[in-house]
């Protein structure tokens, strides 16, 4: 059986590729009964997300995915029931988004240097009115030009550390993440774990410093995760006693890991992050399972 919960998604409003409300609707298609959208640095589209949610007959939870600068990398740290009103939480998304646009500007001028003319325009025109720019919108331009041959080889040979397209840049710091969300109300996620490889020393470290700053849970099943990373990172949240979350990534048709509604059930070792939601009274089946 699959997880009728997906905590992890994408729409227009960051790199998405459907609309809030037409993700939604896809979601309830594919079976999903409680998603979260989660944007890359922006609540933008909560509401219209939230209002197709009602319509369909799906549960809906309040998300949002903060790019962080850990040590140097970038983690990416989910918060779910996040209060949108929060002030705090708003400003700093808001900064955030604002150095997307010098990040990208720099981007831009590395390609330059490389011959590729007019990707800051060209990435831009990837972008939805009010959304955020980011490495997704230079990959799409990069490929409709014919650089590469798919969003991933773009990534590989243009947009990741050491190639042209890279640029160094300082996103929030983890603890200014997790205290947005508790700030807000809501339950701070490490996402992927999995995928930023790190050794077993920085990935122990990681935890700890997430479970000491606030952080309550970490996505155990995730599209981003291969199989055998998931009783791996099952047993350290077991070890840390963090929460386990579960969500897709999804970021459209044909730009995703796994497509929703075909998340694994989380291992039995781990208590599930909605172990105590409201949402789960409208689970009886999942919990007679
Ligand atoms: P940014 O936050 O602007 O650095 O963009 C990060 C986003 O790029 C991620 O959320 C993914 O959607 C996408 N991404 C990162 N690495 C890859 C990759 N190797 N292949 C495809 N998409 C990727
Ligand atoms: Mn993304
Ligand atoms: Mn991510
Ligand atoms: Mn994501």
């Amino acid at each position: 059986m699959s997880s009728p919960f997906d905590l992890h998604s994408h729409s227009t409003v960051s790199d998405g590729l459907l609309a809030p409300a037409d993700l939604v609707r896809h979601a309830a298609d594919m079976g999903v009964q409680v998603l979260a959208l989660t944007d890359h640095d922006d609540i933008g589209g909560l509401a219209a997300a939230a209002q197709a949610a009602r319509e369909v007959g799906i549960g809906f939870v309040n998300g949002v995915e903060i790019s962080v600068t850990w040590n140097r990398r970038t983690l990416h740290v989910v918060g779910l029931k996040i209060s949108p009103e929060h002030a705090p939480l708003r400003e700093g998304l808001v900064r955030i988004r604002d150095s997307r646009h010098v990040r990208a500007a720099g981007m831009a001028d590395g390609l330059a240097r490389i011959g590729i003319a007019g990707s800051l325009e060209g990435a831009y025109a990837h972008v939805s009115e009010g959304g955020i720019i980011s490495r997704s919108h230079f990959a799409r331009f990069l490929v409709e030009q014919g650089h590469a041959k798919d969003v991933r080889s773009v990534f590989k040979h243009f947009l990741v550390k050491g190639k042209p397209g890279y640029f160094e840049h300082q996103w929030a710091s983890l603890e200014e993440a997790i205290g947005w969300i508790v700030g807000s109300g809501g339950i701070p996620v490490l996402a992927h774990p999995g995928r930023y490889d790190l050794g077993r020393t920085n990935m122990l470290t990681l935890f700890h410093e997430f479970r000491e700053l606030g952080g309550r849970a970490v996505e155990v099943v995730t599209g981003s995760h291969t199989p055998e990373m998931v009783p791996h990172i099952a047993r350290l949240a077991h070890q840390f006693d963090l929460l386990a979350s579960a969500g897709s990534d999804y970021h459209g048709p044909g730009h995703t890991y796994i497509e929703m509604g075909r998340l694994p059930e989380l291992p039995p070792i781990c208590t599930p992050v909605w172990h105590d939601w409201p949402e789960m009274q409208n689970q009886p089946k999942v919990l007679a399972a």
